[in-house]
């Protein structure tokens, strides 16, 4: 099931992620390009995304962890 999980374009975390949901802020880098570059971009975003190789990998997620950092 986790591949079928996979077929969307939109990131399986997107709904309770504080990234997606524009709760956490990346420097000057607009909401809009995140989403675009991770998180509606199927697989090929999200393997990118460090929250989400956290949350894969069934891993706490930091607060402030970002698709560029895990902490
Ligand atoms: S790709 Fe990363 S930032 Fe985007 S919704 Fe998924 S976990 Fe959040």
């Amino acid at each position: 099931m986790n591949e079928l999980r996979h077929l969307g374009k939109l990131c399986p975390y997107a709904g309770e992620c504080p990234v997606y949901q524009e709760e956490i802020l990346i420097g000057k880098i607009s909401p809009f390009l995140i989403k675009n570059v991770f998180c509606n971009r199927g697989i090929k975003g999200w393997k990118n995304c460090e929250r989400f190789k956290l949350a894969e990998t069934g891993q706490a997620i930091p607060a402030t962890a970002t698709p560029y950092q895990q902490q």
